[in-house]
């Protein structure tokens, strides 16, 4: 029997895992599911450990196709690169096209790099998304140490993620028992000024003892050469840059011809779907909740799923939608790297072994949940 409705999810983001590993519950209502992406999932709460060296790539991965297929739905390994909302209709980069009845966007993020002028085409200068980038790095960096060259690397951002990535770009060093040449640089007074004061003085103490140069006041506007100018007309000389200057939705919400906010991304409702199209869904960083500005942060995207998860089948049905509501706080460590991390929760903060012992356990979890659901395949 033909399956009576197409529903689509574009990007394996974290809110569409959850929804791939329930494909059955579609299939029990006589749809399909199909996930687009070109792919793997890369798991960002893994990420700069794996910079660090401290996990191997695929640790941090899971496979979408072998998760969906185990629970009956399709995979199409591709992009997205328009969907016409009018015709429900999807192009895919490679030439096919895809017709939906609902569809859910969890496409993530990314760097604007043309921020900094001459750092788009510059091959040294890289960004932190696709989350992938940071083992190339990895591979990049490990083979230049190996030559015995040690590059001077500067990382662009003195949030929570240049911090974490300047953190494990030193620890790579030391792996390789060089002396780390890693600048931080922010254009605020502090690093994580999101975060307590105190955390961010435990932070810099601890990365300033590591070797890492700490930056403040200084506002990056040009790469050139081998430097980086400052507004005030100082240089700072890197061999290799990384820019964590923030995130922003991916630009394939722009396409759709619906409301969105520039940088945040699609509009959408505490249903989770576009103010202006009840079959459009969208989760994680591509979104913007009406009435929220919420960080843009892997932990919105997990507790967004199963409300996407239950609304797209409640659609098909005809049943009324559940409303999300974000969490007030989350609990944000950040992997420094050396054994330790630091955690966050409101307006209270912590660091040390105990840190990185919970980080690594939640997202071993994380990422072992999905990888038990491939193991678990659904019988026909
Ligand atoms: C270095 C780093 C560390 C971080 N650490 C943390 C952390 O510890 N905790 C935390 O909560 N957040 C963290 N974040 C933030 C986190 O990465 C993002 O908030 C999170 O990845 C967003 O998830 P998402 O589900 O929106 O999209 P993603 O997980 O980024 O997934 C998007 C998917 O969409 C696919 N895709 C993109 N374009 C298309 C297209 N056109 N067609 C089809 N598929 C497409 C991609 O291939 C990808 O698989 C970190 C970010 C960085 C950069």
């Amino acid at each position: 029997m033909s399956a009576a409705h197409t529903v689509v999810l574009v990007g394996a983001g974290h809110a569409h895992l959850y929804v791939a590993a329930h494909a059955e519950t579609f299939i029990e209502r006589n749809a399909r599911l199909v996930l687009v992406d070109p792919d793997k999932f890369w798991y960002s709460g893994l990420a700069t450990g794996m910079l660090g060296g401290m996990y191997e790539f695929t640790t941090d991965q899971v496979d979408p196709r072998a998760l969906i297929e185990a629970h009956g739905g399709e995979f199409i390994q591709d992009r997205v690169e328009t969907v016409d909302t009018c015709t429900r209709r999807l192009c895919l980069a490679g030439g096919g096209d895809l017709i939906y009845d609902y569809v859910s966007i969890n496409v993530g993020s990314r760097v604007n790099v043309d921020a900094i002028p001459g750092a788009a085409h510059d091959p040294s200068v890289w960004s932190v998304k696709p989350i992938s980038n940071l083992w190339t790095l990895r591979e990049h960096l490990e083979a230049r140490f190996r030559a015995g060259e040690t590059p001077r690397v500067a990382v662009v951002g003195g949030g929570p993620t240049g911090s974490e990535v300047a953190a494990n770009l030193s620890a790579l060093a030391t792996r390789h028992a060089i002396d780390p040449r890693v600048t931080l640089v922010t254009q605020s007074d502090r690093l994580i000024v999101q975060a307590p004061a105190g955390a961010a003085r435990a932070l810099r103490r601890n990365l300033t003892r590591r070797g890492v140069v700490i930056r403040t006041h200084t506002h990056i506007v040009r790469r050139e050469g081998k430097s980086l100018s400052t507004e005030d007309g100082r240089r700072i000389d890197a061999d290799v840059v990384v820019m964590a200057i923030g995130l922003e939705a991916n630009s394939l919400v722009h396409e759709m011809g619906l409301p969105i906010h520039p940088k945040e991304g699609l509009r959408i409702k505490a249903t989770l779907h576009s103010i202006a199209d009840e079959r459009v869904f969208a989760g994680g960083d591509c979104a913007a909740l009406e009435g929220f500005d919420l960080p843009k942060l892997g932990v919105f995207g997990v507790r967004q799923a199963t409300y996407i998860h239950a609304n797209l089948l409640a659609s098909l049905e005809g049943k009324p939608l559940a409303e999300y509501q974000p969490q007030k706080r989350y609990l944000a460590i950040l992997n420094l790297g050396d054994g330790t991390a630091l955690s966050t929760w409101g307006p209270f903060w912590w660091n040390g072994r105990s840190s990185m012992w919970l980080k690594d356990l939640i997202d071993r979890r994380f990422l072992e949940d999905y990888r038990h659901h491939v193991g678990t395949r659904r019988k026909c």
